[in-house]
Order: structure tokens, then sequence, then C-alpha cells
């Protein structure tokens, strides 16, 4: 199987009704119910990149007081690159996955030594910084810069699987083509910003992995997967998130 069959099978699926009418109800979804958190208030790609970096593998809840003194100490990119490495690991070492106060150190400084002060706007050039993947060069992309650029975590990843009917547990490489297809290919024109975080808000309060609330759902009527989950697929959630911790716990993976 080639690595393109899957996105053109998708894209050939999604006809422009169906893209325009999720894109409608999730939309007006989020600006109901989406969740109101600092790093959504700005269109800085320094914060924007931080909060990201502090978001891997980390609740909300845990992230949001690391992230405001973070930033209170360190507010521009700059102040970042000259900091003492220990007063960045004193701030983010208790997120736990230590490396990610390196990784911040380390972006400072190659955003402001090798592209003067300003992060670059293509997945190819945010993806060679540390700890930047394609779902946070994505996120960067569209969350300070609005272009068109699809995320893909663990949250929109079940949320999109679950909608579309694809196997979203499936970590092999053709799936995970297939799930990224799905996201380029839902993205609007205009509101990514809004749109992308409804994906994750969608996939962490309403699409969650044990208990989908699928009658307060928004795109409950057209979803492959609505209703309650059965006692087999709660069981195979446990198993992916078990899988996941042990991936997480040896620091072989970070959701990208
Ligand atoms: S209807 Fe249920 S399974 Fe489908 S996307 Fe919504 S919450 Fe998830």
């Amino acid at each position: 199987m080639t690595m393109a069959e899957p996105r053109l099978k998708y894209f050939a699926e999604l006809s422009p009704l169906a893209r325009d009418r999720f894109q409608a109800s999730v939309l007006a979804w989020y600006r109901i119910h989406g969740r109101d958190l600092p790093w959504r208030k700005t269109r800085d790609p320094y914060a924007v990149i931080v909060s990201e970096i502090m978001l891997h593998q980390t609740q909300v809840s845990t992230v949001l007081p690391v992230y405001q003194q973070f930033m209170a100490t360190f507010p521009t990119v700059r102040s970042l690159a000259s900091a003492d490495p220990s007063d960045v690991k004193q701030i983010t070492d208790p997120l736990g996955y230590k490396i990610r106060g390196q990784w911040l150190l380390d972006i400072a400084k190659i955003v402001t030594e090798q592209w003067h002060g300003e992060f670059p706007r293509t997945v190819e050039a945010l993806s060679t910084l540390p700890g930047v993947g394609r779902y946070t060069a994505g996120a960067v992309l569209s969350f300070a810069f609005e272009e068109k650029a699809p995320i893909l975590d663990t949250n929109v990843n079940r949320f999109l699987g679950r909608y579309f009917g694809a196997d979203y547990r499936n970590p092999r490489a053709e799936y995970r083509h297939q799930l990224w297809a799905l996201a380029e290919a839902v993205v609007p024109d205009h509101d990514v910003h809004a749109f992308n975080q409804a994906l994750m808000d969608l996939g962490a309060t309403v699409c969650t992995s044990r208990k989908p609330a699928c009658l307060t759902c928004p795109v409950y009527a057209n979803c492959q997967s609505g209703g309650p989950i059965s006692p087999s697929e709660r069981a195979a959630e446990e198993s992916v998130q078990y899988h996941r911790r042990l991936a997480t716990d040896d620091q072989r993976t970070v959701p990208e």
C-alpha cells in the first residue's frame, strides 16, 4: 500500500456538503462551550509553543499555573534565550518530562540566534525545533498565524476517528496517515484557530475515551460511532490508555 492511498480515499469520501456541515457544527459548539484558557487569548507564537510543549502528555489543570508563572518570568523568546537554565528548570520540572525545560531553552536560542527572534511559518522549519513534530507545528501555524494547518493530538485523533468510523486506535503508520488526511480534509479556510481548538475541546470534554457524551455532541447526527460504547470497546480504550502510559513512563513517545 502506498502512503497516498488513504488520503485519496478519505478526500473522496468527504463531500463539500459533509465538510461544511461538520465545520459549521464544530464552530457553533465552540462559540458556546470552548474552554477559556490563557494561551487562547494570544497569537504570540512563542506563547503558543510554550503552552504546547507543556501540554505534551500533561493535563490542562496541571499546566495552567506553570504556564502562567513561566510567561510572567520569561515573557518573550529573547528573555528565555538569555535565561539561566536552572531558573527555567525550576519552573518546568514539576510538570514531569524534565527534558521540556531544555527543549524550550533550545527553541528560544535557535529562534533568537538563527531566525532573528521570528518563528518560521512552515511545518518543515518548525519541525526542526527540539520537541516539535507535525502536531505542534500545526498548532503554532493555526493558533498563532491562522494558517490552514491540521492538528492531530490524542483527543482529536479519537474524535475524528470515531466520527468518520476510522480505526483511530491502530498505531500503524497507514492508520495515522488516514487520520492526518481526515484532519487535513476538515480544516476550514477561515476560523482555523477556533476550529482546531474546538476539535481539541470536543475530544477532551465530549468524545472522551471511556464515556463519550454523544447526546450532547454537536456532530452526533452524522457520527459513524455515536451512542454508548460497548464493554469490548471500553476494554480496547483501556488497553490503549495502558500502553500509552507505558510508553509515557519511559519517555519513548511524546504525542505528535
Ligand atoms: S457522537 Fe459520540 S462518538 Fe461520535 S464524535 Fe460525538 S461524542 Fe464522539
